[in-house]
C-alpha cells in the first residue's frame, strides 16, 4: 500500500477549483483510520454558482442538439475509462474492494456511455423533442396540438449518498446533460474525494461547456435557499435528510421538482417450490450472501429481509450462515479480502445500534456485531464488521425489522406460510427499490410478482433458466427504473429515456399544422407541402420537411392478387375464396393483401435511379384501414416528415409520411417509411462511413 499525503478536497464552481475558507474537516481512510483528505465548502458562493450554471451552462447546452450532447458524453465517458486506475487508487479509501469499486467506477462510466448511445438511437437529433401523436382539435384540421419537451432552464442539483461516489454522480448527470440541463453535484462529504477525482478528469477533457458541471465538496450550506422553479433537485441518501430537504422552504415555495431516493428495506423471497436441493435454493443462498457482503452491505438495493417458506427456514439459516462464514474480511486492497470495511467508524457504530433494535425483535443466528476476525487490517482502526444474520420468529408482530435500515452487512430471516403472506410481509417495508423472488414455478411468480409490484420499483426473478446470465438482485441498470414508492423515496432515476425526460418540461402546443411543423421540425399533416422535384433526388442538403410526391394511380386486379398469393405462398382465404371472404365480418368480397398494397405503394412512390436515398430500413405504425377490392385504384402521397442527420456520418435518417388512398379518397393504408439518405450527392469521399 502506498503512503498518501492528505489533500484538500476542492469544489468546482464558477469555472474554477475553489477551497473556500478554513482548513477543512479531516476525512479518515475507512480501513486504516488514517487521515486521507480535508473537506469543507465554507465561504463558497452557491447563489452565484447556481446563476452561473443557469446562464452559462444552460445556454451552451441548449444550443446543442440531443445527439451533440450525447456524443460529448460518449467522449467524456471514454476519457474516464482510460483514467479508471486513478479512481481505483482512491476507491480503497472508502473501504471498498476492487470488486465493489467496479460497480461504482466502471458501472458508473458504463451508465454514462449507455445513456450516450441510447439517446442517439432512441431520440431524434433535435433541440426540441416531440411526444405522442398530433391531436386533431378541429374538424377541418386547421387547429391541432402536440406535446413538446424542452430542457428546464435551471440547474439540476444532485445531492448524493456516500456509498456510490462515482456511479451516484454519473447516473444522474448523464440524463440531465443529455436533456440539456447543467448540473451541480453535491456528493456526501465522507467519500467526496473520489467524486472530486472523477470530476477533475471530466473537466480536464475540455469537452463540457463552461458551467455545465459544477461540484460542491463539503457541507451544502445555504445552497437550497437559492433554488428556483426551473431548478430540479435529485436527492439520494437517508429518509431523514431527504424529508428535511424535500420540505425546505425554497423547495416548497417554488414548487421545485424534487426526486428522492431513500432508505429501502428490500426483500428476497424463496418460492414455496424452491426447497433445499433445487437450483433455485442454491441461487437464493448465493444471492443473499452476496448482497449482504458486497460493499459491506452498504447498498441501497441490498437484501435486508429474507422471506422463506416455514418448512425451509432452518435450512436457509444453516446454508446462509455457512456461506457467510467464508467471507474473508480485511483491507480492501488485500487480494484475499472478500469483504472490505464500512465507510467510517461512525457508520459502524450506527449499524451496531440498528442491529440492537433488530435483535430486540428476534435473535442473532450468525455473526457478532462487536467482534470480527480479519485476514488483514486492524479492527480497532478500521470500520470492519462481521456479517450479521438475524432471525425474527414473529414477523407480523415485528416493527423494527420492516422499518430500520441497518446500512451494513445485515439481514433478517423470516418465515411465511403462503405466497399471500410473503407478499403481505414484503409490503410491511412500505415501499422498496427492489425485491427478488426465487422460483421455477410460473404460477408462483405470477401471484407473488403481481402482488409485490405496486410496492416496488423493480422485481427480479431468479431461477435456473437465467442462473448464468442474470445481473442479480442488487444491480440497477441504466435502461430500467431505479427508485421505488413510499419509504424508498417515491422517486425514479434513470429508466432510459424516461430519465432524460425528467429534466425537461412537457408542454402542449396548440395551433395550425404549419405552426406545429415550424416548432417541432416535424411535418404535420395539413401543413404546406413542396412539389418541385421528386424528393428521392434530394440529399439532406436540399431535402426539407414537407417535400412531397403524389403518384399516379394503379388499379388492383384479381390477377395481381392471385399472382401475389401464389408467389409468396400467402393464400389466406380472404384473398382467394369469395364465399369465405363474404362470410367474414369485415369484407364484402375477396380483398387484396395488405402487404401487396404496401409493395405496390413502394412501386408507385420510388424514384428508381441511384441517388441520395441509400436504404429503406423499415416502416413504423403500419395500418391497413380500408379493404381493397379488385378494380380499386390506389394512389400514394409521400411526404418528408422528419430529418435526422447523424453526427459523425455521411448520412441521416429520413422519415416519410406515406398515405395510400383509393378512388374514393379513402385512406386504405397509412404508415411511416424509414430511410437512410446521404448528406450530399454525389457523396463526399467518406460520406457513408461511420
Ligand atoms: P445522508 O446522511 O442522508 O446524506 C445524503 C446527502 O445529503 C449527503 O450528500 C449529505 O451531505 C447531504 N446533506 C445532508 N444534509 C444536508 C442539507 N442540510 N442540505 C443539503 N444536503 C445535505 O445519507 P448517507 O449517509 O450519505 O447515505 C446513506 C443512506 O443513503 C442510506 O440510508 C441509503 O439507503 C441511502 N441510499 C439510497 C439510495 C437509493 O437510490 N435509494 C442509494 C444510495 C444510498 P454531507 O455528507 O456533506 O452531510
Amino acid at each position: 500500500m502506498t503512503e498518501t499525503v492528505a489533500r484538500r478536497v476542492e469544489s468546482f464552481l464558477l469555472g474554477s477549483w475553489q477551497t473556500g475558507t478554513g482548513a477543512g474537516k479531516p476525512l479518515a481512510h475507512a480501513a486504516t483510520g488514517k487521515t486521507i483528505a480535508f473537506i469543507g465548502a465554507e465561504g463558497l458562493d452557491f447563489e452565484d454558482a447556481l446563476a452561473y450554471g443557469r446562464d452559462k451552462g444552460g445556454r451552451a447546452l441548449r444550443a446543442m442538439t440531443i445527439h451533440e450532447r450525447a456524443l460529448m458524453l460518449k467522449a467524456v465517458g471514454m476519457a474516464l475509462m482510460e483514467r479508471k486506475e486513478e479512481f481505483y487508487a482512491e476507491n480503497a479509501w472508502t473501504g471498498a474492494t476492487r470488486r465493489d469499486g467496479w460497480v461504482d467506477i466502471e458501472g458508473g462510466i458504463g451508465t454514462l456511455l449507455t445513456f450516450a448511445s441510447r439517446a442517439r438511437r432512441e431520440l431524434p437529433n433535435t433541440k426540441v423533442l416531440s411526444e405522442g401523436e398530433v391531436e386533431p382539435l378541429s374538424k377541418d384540421g386547421s387547429f391541432v396540438a402536440r406535446h413538446i419537451l424542452t430542457p428546464m432552464k435551471g440547474v439540476a442539483i444532485h445531492i448524493n449518498a456516500f456509498n456510490f461516489p462515482v456511479w451516484g454522480m454519473l447516473e444522474k448527470i448523464a440524463p440531465a446533460l443529455i436533456a440539456g440541463m447543467p448540473c451541480l453535484v453535491k456528493p456526501a462529504s465522507q467519500t467526496a474525494y473520489l467524486t472530486e477525482r472523477v470530476t477533475r478528469a471530466m473537466i480536464e477533457t475540455g469537452l463540457l461547456p463552461d458551467g455545465a458541471l459544477q461540484l460542491v465538496c463539503g457541507s451544502a450550506g445555504d445552497l437550497l435557499d437559492h433554488v428556483t422553479g426551473q431548478d430540479i433537485v435529485t436527492f439520494t441518501g437517508s429518509a431523514e435528510t431527504g424529508r428535511k430537504l424535500k420540505t425546505h422552504k425554497a423547495v416548497v415555495n417554488n414548487a421545485v421538482r424534487f426526486n428522492m431516493e431513500a432508505d429501502s428495506l428490500n426483500a428476497a423471497i424463496l418460492g414455496p417450490d424452491a426447497g433445499p436441493g433445487t437450483p433455485e435454493f442454491d441461487l437464493f443462498i448465493r444471492e443473499a450472501a452476496n448482497e449482504m457482503t458486497s460493499k459491506a452491505g452498504q447498498k441501497c438495493t441490498a437484501i435486508r429481509r429474507i422471506f422463506v417458506p416455514k418448512a425451509h427456514e432452518q435450512a436457509v439459516v444453516e446454508a446462509l450462515s455457512a456461506r457467510l462464514s467464508k467471507a474473508a474480511i480485511g483491507l480492501p486492497e488485500d487480494q484475499n479480502t472478500r469483504m472490505g470495511a464500512l465507510v467510517s467508524l461512525g457508520e459502524r457504530d450506527g449499524v451496531r445500534e440498528k442491529i440492537a433494535a433488530l435483535a430486540a425483535e428476534g435473535e442473532i443466528v450468525h455473526g457478532d456485531p462487536d467482534h470480527v476476525s480479519l485476514v488483514s487490517g486492524d479492527a480497532e482502526k478500521g470500520a470492519f464488521m462481521s456479517p450479521v444474520l438475524l432471525r425474527c420468529a414473529n414477523p407480523f408482530d415485528a416493527e423494527a425489522v420492516h422499518a430500520v435500515e441497518a446500512f451494513g452487512p445485515v439481514a433478517t430471516v423470516m418465515a411465511y406460510d403462503t405466497p399471500e403472506e410473503a407478499v403481505a410481509l414484503a409490503e410491511r417495508g412500505k415501499g422498496s427499490l427492489v425485491s427478488s423472488l426465487f422460483t421455477n414455478d410460473g404460477a408462483v411468480a405470477a401471484e407473488i410478482v403481481t402482488g409485490l409490484a405496486a410496492y416496488h420499483g423493480r422485481v427480479m426473478i431468479g431461477n435456473r433458466g437465467s442462473a448464468k446470465s442474470s445481473t442479480g438482485h442488487g444491480s440497477p441498470l441504466a435502461p430500467l427504473i431505479h427508485g421505488g414508492p413510499g419509504r424508498a423515496g417515491g422517486g425514479e432515476e434513470m429508466g432510459g429515456m424516461r430519465g432524460v425526460k425528467h429534466f425537461m418540461q412537457r408542454t402542449a402546443v396548440q395551433g395550425t399544422p404549419d405552426m406545429l411543423s415550424a416548432i417541432t421540425g416535424e411535418w404535420v399533416d395539413g401543413a404546406a407541402a413542396r412539389h418541385d422535384r421528386h424528393p428521392f433526388r434530394k440529399s439532406l442538403e436540399e431535402l426539407r420537411i414537407g417535400d412531397q410526391v403524389e403518384t399516379a394511380s394503379r388499379t388492383i386486379t384479381r390477377e395481381d392478387v392471385e399472382h401475389f398469393a401464389e408467389f409468396t405462398g400467402d393464400t389466406f382465404y380472404a384473398h382467394m375464396d369469395s364465399d369465405a371472404a363474404k362470410a367474414n365480418p369485415f369484407f364484402e368480397d375477396r380483398v387484396a393483401h395488405g402487404y401487396l398494397i404496401a409493395s405496390f405503394a413502394a412501386g408507385l412512390f420510388v424514384d428508381p435511379d441511384p441517388g441520395p436515398v441509400l436504404a429503406n430500413y423499415g416502416v413504423d405504425n403500419l395500418r391497413f384501414l380500408t379493404p381493397v377490392y379488385f378494380g380499386d385504384s390506389l394512389r400514394v402521397r409521400l411526404t418528408c416528415k422528419a430529418i435526422n442527420p447523424r453526427e459523425n456520418a455521411g448520412h441521416g435518417e429520413v422519415r416519410w409520411d406515406c398515405r395510400v388512398t383509393n378512388q374514393k379518397d379513402e385512406v386504405v393504408a397509412q404508415y411511416d417509411v424509414l430511410t437512410m439518405v446521404a448528406k450530399t450527392w454525389p457523396p463526399a469521399e467518406d460520406a457513408t462511413s461511420g
